[in-house]
């Protein structure tokens, strides 16, 4: 289908109070889940994500974890300029931001200003609203119990999924009982609520030309950071200057080791519940593993 941008560029023109009219759309690769394009005119350069029209909650919710994380002033991310839908598409408008290499400086910075953005506070684990993870629907709500949180809207949302999926069977009889067991995890660790990127591997971080270190594409909660940690180290992509400039702010608890797995099996179920069986031997072996140490 031929996009129409004009009803796109009548909502950048109504949120920046300046007219746009689209000179060049370019295709963008890279992401997971929806079609992205640079949008031009002679002036400015918008980066726009578009999907079907009942994908604007998603839109919306990852427009509200940018604005929080910005509000954090500790990281940069892109802006969001609008979102809405048209009849053919829901869109995504953010500030476009020109990529450069990164360099040990950079992700020194990365990790810096990761253990910033996780250091203040949250009132409570969850989130003001539900949000997704790739195109997965993400349960928030608000919890004083994070290890009740965890079995509920993050590993138990996922098996419960993998079931409606057909993974029945050993997945869902060993998770059962890491459920009813993992409480043992925590028994001397009492995370804080940060608020979390909640996506963030290697593919949503990157370097602004000029050099400050950018995250985008979150999936926001409150919960405790060594869950975002975790999933830097998933599928590599982040280096040791990273992580020691991230452990000179927060130094890393002795019990990290083991929860990493505990975090990542939900990214991975996660995988498996998006992308299919080629995950399930991988979740299945973490399950076994998170068991043999609760
Ligand atoms: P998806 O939601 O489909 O996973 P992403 O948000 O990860 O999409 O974006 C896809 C790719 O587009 C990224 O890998 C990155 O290279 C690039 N990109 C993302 N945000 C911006 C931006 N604000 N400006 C320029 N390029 C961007």
């Amino acid at each position: 289908m031929t996009m129409n941008w004009q009803a796109i560029a009548e909502q950048i023109e109504q949120a920046t109070g300046r007219p746009f009219s689209v000179t060049e759309a370019r295709p963008v690769g890279g992401g997971d889940i929806n079609e992205a394009y640079r949008l031009r005119d002679d002036e400015r350069t918008y980066f726009v994500k578009l999907n079907r029209p009942a994908s604007v909650d998603m839109f919306e919710a990852e427009a509200e974890g940018l604005k929080e994380i910005a509000g954090t002033r500790t990281i940069r991310v892109p802006e969001p300029v609008v979102c809405g839908q048209t009849d053919q598409r829901s869109f995504l408008v953010l500030e476009h931001i020109e990529f450069a290499s990164s360099n040990s400086r950079s992700e020194r910075q990365l990790g810096q200003q990761l253990a910033l953005l996780h250091s203040a506070e949250q009132p409570y684990f969850g989130w003001h609203r539900d949000n997704t993870i790739g195109s997965t629907p993400q349960p928030n709500g608000r919890y004083n119990d994070w290890p009740g949180f965890w079995r509920e809207q993050r590993l138990g949302f996922q098996l419960r999924l993998a079931a409606q999926n057909g993974y029945r069977g050993r997945l869902q009889s060993q998770g059962e009982r890491l459920l009813a067991d993992m409480d043992a995890l925590f028994d001397n660790y009492r995370p804080r609520p940060s608020l979390l990127h909640g996506d963030l591997w290697g593919g949503n971080a990157a370097v602004a030309a000029g050099g400050a270190p950018v995250i985008f594409d979150p999936a926001c909660y409150y919960g405790d950071s060594e869950a975002d940690l975790a999933m830097t180290e998933l599928f590599g992509g982040f280096s040791r200057d990273f992580y020691a400039a991230y452990h000179e702010v927060l130094p890393e608890d002795p019990g990290y080791r083991v929860r990493k797995t505990f975090y990542n099996l939900y990214h991975i179920l996660n995988h498996l519940n998006l992308f299919g069986s080629g995950y399930l031997s991988r979740a299945e072996a973490m399950t076994e593993q998170m068991l043999a140490e609760v």
